[in-house]
């Protein structure tokens, strides 16, 4: 799933390469894709773009003469990649836009389920598609996080990956800053004192630029995530084991050690079922 480290990387790879040339044919697209009718995406052709910029984990594409912007969501499945002229093509890409001189912008999604979205958009409708995100977690400061966590009592690994109160992180960079700081995923958010609230904005800040420093080297998950998806390997801080907590429809991992007092966290839909 590309979060902010991901798709940061991914927008500074795209962000020359897009502007070399003016699209030549914008197109096809599956019909879950693309979520958008008018303007018709062939409204692209003959225009070129400025470049690439992201909004949380969505990439825009604005063109030159500010009239449109297109908009990615990967979401958990789709994956947009650029190829060079007479680079191998997918065969069936959710999403296709050729450039002149034959490079190409294409989006797959593995599985059957369509989730991730193209949109073409005028700008102002591009701003009104984004305005319920929060702000970035790149550069958020300890300032805005405090005020974020104080409107509400919220579980902090469920409240950084609510895409309205901070954009970019997702269920790996949760798991990733949380235990970096140190703080149980349960811990609340209006609880923590002024202190932990530095401590969480430093690891949110750390998280993502190590997240992003690592991607844009190309390295895989087994090397970024510490943390995540590590059931039972040795925390790299202390050597206790990683314990995982599945929780309504997400699973959280983390140091019982570190993070929670020693205390291991009771699987909530096993709880239920048993009760
Ligand atoms: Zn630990």
């Amino acid at each position: 799933m590309p979060e902010l480290p991901e798709v940061e990387a991914q927008r500074r790879a795209l962000d020359e390469p897009v502007r070399a040339f003016p699209v030549e044919q914008a197109g096809p697209a599956h019909v879950a894709t693309l979520k958008t009718f008018d303007p018709p995406l062939r409204a692209l052709e003959g225009r070129r773009f400025t470049g690439a910029e992201r909004r949380g984990k969505r990439l825009l594409l604005p063109t030159e003469d500010g009239e449109l912007v297109l908009l990615v969501h990967q979401m958990t499945r789709g994956r947009l990649r650029y190829l060079g002229a007479g680079e191998k093509e997918p065969k069936a890409p959710a999403f296709r836009l050729r450039f002149e001189g034959g490079a190409q912008l294409v989006l797959t999604e593995a599985g059957a389920k369509k989730r991730a979205g193209v949109w073409l958009l005028t700008p102002e409708a591009a701003d009104a598609e984004l305005a319920h995100l929060g702000p970035d977690a790149l550069g958020l400061g300890a300032e805005r996080l405090g005020e974020i966590l104080g409107r509400d009592q919220r579980r902090l690994h469920s409240l950084l990956r609510d895409q309205r109160a901070i954009a970019g992180i997702g269920r790996a960079w949760a798991n990733e800053i949380l235990h970096k700081a140190q703080v149980s995923p349960f811990a609340v958010s209006g609880g923590l004192s002024p202190g932990h609230v530095r401590t969480l904005a430093d690891a949110i800040e750390s998280e993502m630029q190590r997240g992003l420093e690592l991607r844009e080297r190309g390295a895989k998950d087994a090397k970024v995530y510490l943390v995540h998806d590590r059931l039972g390997q040795p925390c790299y801080v202390c050597g206790t084991p990683i314990a995982r907590v599945d929780f309504e429809e997400h699973t959280i991992y983390y140091c019982p050690e570190c993070q929670t007092g020693g205390r291991v966290l009771k699987d909530r839909r096993m709880s239920r079922l048993l009760r």
